[in-house]
């Protein structure tokens, strides 16, 4: 009986405890966004014979864009771009730059090419979920050797957490990607939306936060391409972009 009631006050004061609670924000810091202009320096991207256009610089300048919109519109961001001029990042230096800015999102940005040039539209990728967690089991058995330990209890539960937490970032990234997608849809009712897709981009593999790659046409397309290129286009596309950060940070910063 003492047991219960003991219970009973518990489970009264916290009631009392979560009605007195003041709203608590998610976040108690920035909320930080790292954009990644694809390629840069001597890895020049793709390119269209015809425009003499790289998409190096394309992406940089949708990046620059998309920096100057989420300051605009997303309070309290802080903006990282993994290169600001034309040179040369390793992936794994993008990789680790949003990992120690403690990023809250990842946004790489690239144009397309293909084989034949003949295929158009835009499409945004989120990291292979089932590659990914192989590649998690995979490092964590490794570990384990290396330490000459075989996988015991502790490291389980270390590899489930950090699966659990993949999930939860390829969820989120999935959401952006489709945000984008159909912003994109908005703005461009006629090109060819070639959806949300799964891919095994390095630049993604390795992220601690939601990460998305977003492919915003095709630049040796005939019709699309001399488009792309044009001033006004990188500009709705980076507002493409930006919606998707946005609708990120309504759905997990923003309170009000
Ligand atoms: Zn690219």
């Amino acid at each position: 009986m003492r047991r219960r009631s003991l219970l009973l006050t518990g489970i009264a004061w916290g009631i009392a405890r979560t009605a007195l609670a003041a709203p608590v924000p998610v976040l108690h810091r920035d909320f930080v966004l790292v954009i990644d202009p694809g390629h840069g320096g001597s890895n020049h991207g793709c390119s269209s014979g015809l425009l003499q256009v790289e998409e190096k610089h394309l992406t940089l300048r949708i990046a620059q864009a998309v920096e100057a919109l989420v300051h605009a519109k997303v309070p309290g961001v802080r903006v990282v771009l993994t290169r600001t001029r034309d040179e040369g990042v390793p992936l794994s230096e993008r990789i680790a730059a949003a990992n120690e800015a403690q990023a809250d999102l990842f946004v790489s940005v690239h144009v397309n090419a293909s084989p034949k040039s003949d295929q158009s539209g835009y499409e945004t990728f989120v990291l292979d979920l089932e590659s990914s967690k192989r590649e998690v089991a995979r490092t964590a058995r490794r570990d384990h050797a290396r330490g000459g330990s075989a996988l015991n209890a502790e490291g389980d539960a270390a590899l489930m957490i950090r699966e659990l937490a993949l999930r939860a970032n390829f969820n989120k990234a999935t959401r952006v990607a489709h945000a984008i997608q159909q912003s994109m849809k908005r703005q461009f009712p006629s090109r060819q939306d070639r959806g949300v897709r799964q891919g095994a981009f390095d630049v993604l593999r390795g992220l601690e936060m939601p990460g998305v790659l977003t492919e915003v046409g095709f630049l040796d397309h005939a019709g699309e391409g001399p488009w792309l290129v044009q001033p006004e286009t990188l500009q709705v596309i980076a507002e493409s972009i930006c919606d998707g950060v946005l609708a990120f940070y309504k759905e997990h910063v923003h309170l009000g």
